[in-house]
């Protein structure tokens, strides 16, 4: 194949990426997208393998490379539970940052290989890309392996915050950039390593001081820190596809971030430097009467079929207790009951962004039904009843009205302002982000005890 044609099938692959990405942006086009993705994807693998010189050996081991790790992702993909998804996504970026680490050892220890001349001779410009590819892939390949721990729960998701944490990153920051400069003036395979060590220890220093309410911004940093490490790769590399597919990664988990730090009310530029979210969790306010107005099925039942207008609000608890069809069903006998059924999504409710849409659109729940949080949040004050199901931190008035709360600023939905509450959680325990939850002691609110899918299935049977 000539370089030509390599070059046009590349671009073809990246234009399928590009409408993956465009699909993926809406659950009714997502299936599309993925098989745009998966067409776009084989198209640049097999476009790369006819560009290979590495001969039946090196074929061969190519071939087995891509059976073992497409074997173990088609696995871990068919048994991963939905809740497990986050984690899952950082585990899968920090080998990206590896994968980054190791094709640039590749590169200094057998430049020829590479086309980017002999060694104790590297082109000055594939020295810097190969740098800046491995700085940040290690760097990636940390900061994912220390927030799939925190994500999976292996590790506390407070933040652990060190004296001079700022200093020491900037420090770290300097030092790499220097040793960079080093690297291209005299191309030692020692400072090349060094560089390594202190992304290495930099990737860890940024994440482990980031709370678990502001993980979600995290992983999809990363993403973003995964796409530019590949692309700087794919210049070393000489490799088109991968530099399309670094940049649209990069690019699209950077918008990502910043969207989801708008709507967590977060700075930008604070997540980019770490180190952020990591305030304590308020004392619990004394002057909060913590008495709960608890309920049963049965008064859930009495009150949506009596109400003109629900509004049901998802957490991570609806995915655990797997409630979205008995939910479904829930909604679809009040619609018989000529109540008016809406769902309400939080951007960071459950564990990943779209985790609620994902598991409606499961249980057939009609997309025009579902709104997002800007669009739904001023019809509470009109609805009878919110229905709560497994969700927390998204609904915390605290961060709204508690300029001491570790999540103030975050935008909640105000399921307060509905006539009832109904609050769906096996105890008065908190959520994700370990905060307790104000909500559960209001007038307005009674707690329905239980698990999610249990609770709703007892209140479908008390309203038939
Ligand atoms: P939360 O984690 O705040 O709360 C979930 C609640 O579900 C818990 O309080 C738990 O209470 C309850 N629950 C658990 N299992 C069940 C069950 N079987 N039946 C009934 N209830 C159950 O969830 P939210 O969705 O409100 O908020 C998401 C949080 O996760 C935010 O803090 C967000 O920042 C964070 N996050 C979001 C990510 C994303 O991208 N969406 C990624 C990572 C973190 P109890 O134990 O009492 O039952």
């Amino acid at each position: 194949m000539t370089p030509g044609f390599a070059a046009f099938l590349y671009l073809v692959s990246g234009v399928l990426f590009i409408l993956a990405l465009r699909g993926l942006s809406h659950p009714t086009t997502s299936r599309q997208g993925n098989i745009y993705g998966m067409v776009g994807m084989g198209l640049a693998i097999v476009t790369t393998l006819t560009l290979t010189s590495a001969g039946w050996g090196g074929f061969l081991l190519i071939i087995v490379g891509i059976a073992l790790g497409g074997g173990v992702g088609a696995y871990v993909a068919r048994k991963i539970a939905m809740t497990a998804m986050p984690q899952l996504v950082a585990a899968f970026h920090s080998l990206v940052g590896l994968a980054a680490v190791m094709v640039a050892a590749a590169a200094i220890y057998a430049p020829s290989s590479f086309g980017i001349g002999a060694v104790g001779e590297i082109h000055a410009q594939a020295l810097i890309e190969m740098s800046i590819g491995v700085a940040i892939g290690a760097i990636t390949f940390t900061g994912s392996i220390i927030a799939f721990l925190k994500l999976d729960g292996r590790m506390s998701g407070k933040p652990i915050m060190l004296p001079m944490r700022h200093a020491l990153n900037a420090g770290l920051g300097i030092a790499i950039v220097v040793l960079v400069a080093v690297l291209v003036a005299t191309e030692s395979h020692g400072v090349f390593w060094l560089i390594v060590i202190l992304s290495l220890a930099l990737g860890v220093l940024i994440i482990i001081p980031i709370g678990g309410a502001d993980m979600p911004v995290v992983v999809s940093m990363l993403n973003s820190y995964s796409g530019w490490a590949a692309a700087g790769i794919g210049f070393t590399l000489g490799n088109l596809a991968l530099i399309i597919t670094g940049a649209l990664v990069g690019s699209s988990g950077a918008i990502l971030s910043y969207i989801m730090c708008k709507g967590m009310n977060r700075s930008f530029i604070s997540v980019i430097l770490g180190g952020f979210g990591g305030e304590t969790a308020a004392a619990a306010d004394d002057d909060i009467d913590r008495s709960v107005k608890l309920g049963s099925a049965e008064d859930a039942a009495f009150l949506m079929s009596n109400a003109s207008k629900v509004i049901i609000v998802p957490g991570y608890g609806m995915a655990v207790a797997q409630a979205q069809h008995a939910l479904r069903e829930l909604a679809d006998l009040l619609k018989e009951k000529d109540v008016e059924v809406k769902y309400a999504i939080h951007p960071v409710a459950g564990r990943m962004p779209g985790h609620m849409n994902v598991l409606l659109a499961e249980a057939n729940v009609p997309y025009d039904e579902v709104f997002e949080l800007e669009d739904i949040n001023s019809e509470f004050a009109q609805a009878d009843v919110a229905y709560v199901i497994g969700a927390n931190d998204v609904t915390n008035p605290a961060a709204r009205d508690d300029p001491s709360s570790p999540i103030y600023g975050m935008p909640i939905l105000d399921v307060d302002k509905a006539k009832t509450c109904l609050f769906v959680k096996r105890s008065l325990g908190s959520g994700y982000a370990g905060i307790d939850n104000t909500l559960f002691y209001k007038d307005g609110t009674m707690m329905l005890l239980g698990d999610a899918k249990k609770m709703t299935e007892d209140i479908v049977k008390s309203i038939d």
